[in-house]
């Protein structure tokens, strides 16, 4: 017996805040994490909550704020001159072409996934997301809550430089531990990926304080706080 036993596609954002109040409506997005997942779930019936009629797919720019409605795919981050450079080239590194074509900076952020990337790079450029009823929040801070509540959308500064480096298994994988900075006028920022249960930011001084990673095939926790205290080093120096 399938999972998903209804699917809507609510008009406006109350409509959908208030389906997505129950546990049992997932919203859907681009749908590359949430279908595959809701396919395994056998134990919970579902409900698909399809976020596509909303009208959250818009860029807005007022002076170096950019707002990325939740709804903008990865694939549209790629070829637009508003999109800074380091936002650009993470989104670029990830999921394969086609599914970035469906994935939306909204499911991204909900998803958290440990090792993107693109939160990094929204992470140093000090990125807040907006959540339809709530007061808005930074993203770390939503990362390392309970992530509720639907996302609108994400407002990030697109000044400075921006710079990543990398360690993965090859080139084209996932890496194990990223680095990513960016110039402020208040000093550098720096974010990391691979190195706890979300990307984080860090200090650009002392990166690797306060840092327990999770060891896997891939790399122990001693080899990751080692790629994090190199790669830094090496992210911080090549954005000058
Ligand atoms: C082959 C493969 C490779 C992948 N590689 C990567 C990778 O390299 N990096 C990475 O980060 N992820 C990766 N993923 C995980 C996932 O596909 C991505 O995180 C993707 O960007 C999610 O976006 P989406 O729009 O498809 O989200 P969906 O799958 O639609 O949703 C993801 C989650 O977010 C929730 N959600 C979606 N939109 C909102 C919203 N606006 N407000 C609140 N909740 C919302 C959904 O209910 C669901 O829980 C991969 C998945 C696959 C299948």
């Amino acid at each position: 017996m399938p999972s998903v036993l209804a699917y809507h596609r609510p008009t406006n954002l109350d409509e959908a805040a208030e389906h997505l109040s129950n546990a049992h409506h997932w919203a859907l997005a681009g749908g590359t994490a949430v279908v595959p997942h809701a396919r395994k779930q056998r134990s919970m019936d579902v409900e698909m909550v399809d976020l596509q009629a909303l009208g959250l797919g818009t860029l807005e720019i007022d002076g170096d704020q950019l707002t990325l409605g939740a709804m903008v795919r990865l694939g549209d981050l790629e070829g637009d001159d508003r999109i800074p450079h380091l936002v650009k080239k993470a989104a670029r590194r990830e999921l394969p072409s086609a599914l970035r074509n469906q994935a939306t900076i909204g499911g991204t952020v909900a998803q958290a996934d440990p090792e993107s990337l693109l939160l990094a790079a929204l992470l140093v450029h000090e990125a807040r997301v907006q959540i339809h009823s709530q007061p808005e929040t930074t993203l770390g801070e939503y990362l390392s809550g309970d992530r509720r509540g639907l996302v609108v959308g994400i407002v990030i500064d697109t000044s400075g430089r921006g710079s990543m480096a990398s360690t993965g298994r090859t080139p084209a994988d996932t890496p194990i531990v990223a680095a990513l900075a960016r110039s402020t006028n208040d000093g550098p920022r720096l974010a990391l990926t691979g190195v706890a249960a979300t990307p984080i930011e860090a200090n650009p001084t002392a990166p690797t304080n306060d840092l327990d990673p999770p060891g896997d095939f891939r790399g122990s926790p001693a080899y990751r706080t080692h790629l994090a205290a190199v790669l830094s080093a090496r992210a911080l120096t090549e954005m000058d």
